[in-house]
């Protein structure tokens, strides 16, 4: 039996090996010049390929008990061991994050690509697919550089998310063509873009602290790590995580605010001791200056207009406790409107995709089309930052593999 995987992604390589550990014959084609392009990018060029803290809840679908019957079907344990077999030690980081311990992801892709070469699979790279027909039992595959001819399909050829990798979302044409329906798609994992009027002068500065997202009726989610101020608004892990759920409230046309807590472990209660200690022991300096050593520099000035004093000279010994409570809503709660979010280019992840109502939970094979199955990023499924988007292209892909290869 012929099976053509169609995309050379992480959900496609795993596919294709899984298909022909079961006896067929296997040919993968992939638009770009080599295969597995996003896999380098992956963690930082650090490929964090998995999390040991998985559960369903760090995933998001119209359709979240089929997507939750292939993430059982093969697991966290499935995928690590799977991936143990080909030479990958892992190593965990914080947050449950799995990471090869090479701490390379050409590593995860060197050992994918051992594989599909040591089981003869066919690697067709600059092969952009553009159409897929099916004919009686056999489906023609129409590509700019030719057409080739397979008993059965896998369509792996991921969302929009950072097109310049190869996913540009003419998968979604092809799924199209079948009849499938698209949820609709949105990039997830990206950066926000806020208003406010001090964004060029703060860019750059990092701290570790808390970011939330909420509109009116409430938190829509809240994450902890390193931000980093930037010329349109913020990014870092916390950001890209929280970043789905607040585009989501975007999309539905709500006003969504994030607040920023530079420290998070600390109470106003014991950020008013600390501050009117300070500014007792150094009542002589301006508030401009008393405040050097405590946070970065290049934000004192922004902090302290943002908390409404418009003489930076003042002494901090002059300060009385309703301005010091100024200063601790801006370092605790500084809160700016959201209006945007960076493009396709830099999300890392495609909220929405094909109903995966419309394909088999145990096989994924399309209810619409017998013969073609659908896998990764392409499918109505999206994780959480920290491994879960892989998780679901290994588990989804060696589905879609397995079961297309089963006579
Ligand atoms: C910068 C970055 C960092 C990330 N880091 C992590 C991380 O550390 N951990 C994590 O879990 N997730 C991470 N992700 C997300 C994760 O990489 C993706 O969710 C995952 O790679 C999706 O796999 P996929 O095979 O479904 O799609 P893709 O990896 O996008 O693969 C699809 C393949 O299909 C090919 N293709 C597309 N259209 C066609 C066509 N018409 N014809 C032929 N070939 C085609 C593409 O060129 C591509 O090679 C990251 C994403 C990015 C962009």
């Amino acid at each position: 039996m012929k099976i053509a995987v169609i995309g050379g992604g992480a959900s496609g390589l795993i596919a294709a090996i899984a298909a022909a550990r079961n006896g067929a014959q296997v040919a993968i084609y992939e638009k770009m010049n080599r295969v597995g392009k996003k896999i380098l990018a992956t963690g930082n060029g650090r490929c964090n390929y998995t999390n040991m803290d998985m559960s369903i809840h760090r995933y998001h679908s119209k359709s979240i008990k089929n997507a939750e019957a292939v993430l059982n079907f093969f697991d966290l344990y499935a995928t690590l061991n799977f991936f143990e077999d080909l030479g990958i030690s892992p190593y965990v980081g914080e947050l449950g994050k799995v990471y090869p311990s090479s701490l390379q992801a050409s590593s995860v892709l060197d050992v994918l690509r051992y594989e599909v070469q040591r089981l003869g699979i066919e690697e067709v790279t600059d092969c952009e697919i553009t159409e897929l027909r099916k004919n009686k039992d056999k489906f023609s595959i129409i590509g700019k550089s030719g057409s080739f001819q397979a008993d059965k399909v896998i369509l792996a050829t991921g969302g929009k998310a950072s097109p310049q990798l190869g996913s540009d979302g003419r998968g979604y044409d092809i799924a199209k063509s079948f009849g499938h329906k698209i949820v609709e798609t949105f990039p997830a994992l990206v950066q926000l873009k806020l208003e406010g009027k001090y964004f060029k002068r703060i860019s750059g500065i990092r701290f570790d602290g808390t970011v939330k997202g909420f509109t009116n009726k409430g938190v829509v989610r809240e994450d902890e790590g390193e931000i980093l101020f930037t010329e349109y608004g913020i990014s870092g892990p916390p950001v890209i995580q929280i970043s789905r759920k607040v585009i989501e409230e975007l999309n539905k046309k709500n006003k969504v605010f994030v607040a920023v807590d530079m420290f998070p472990h600390t109470t106003q209660m014991e950020l008013y001791d600390i501050l009117s200690a300070r500014f007792g022991r150094i009542g002589y300096k301006s508030i401009e200056d008393g405040l050097i050593g405590f946070i970065n520099k290049n934000l004192i000035p922004v902090v302290l207009m943002e908390s409404g004093f418009e003489d930076l000279k003042k002494k901090c010994g002059k300060l009385n406790k309703k301005e010091i409570y100024k200063i601790i809503d801006i370092l605790k709660g500084w809160k700016f409107e959201v209006t945007g979010h960076n493009t396709w280019q830099q999300a890392q992840s495609t909220a929405g995709g094909v109903d995966m109502s419309e394909v088999n939970p145990k096989t994924l094979e399309s209810a619409k089309v017998r013969g073609l199955y659908l896998s990764g990023e392409l499918l109505d499924v999206d994780g959480d930052c920290g491994g879960f988007n892989l998780q679901w292209a290994w588990s989804s892909g060696y589905t879609a593999g397995y079961f297309s290869s089963v006579v």
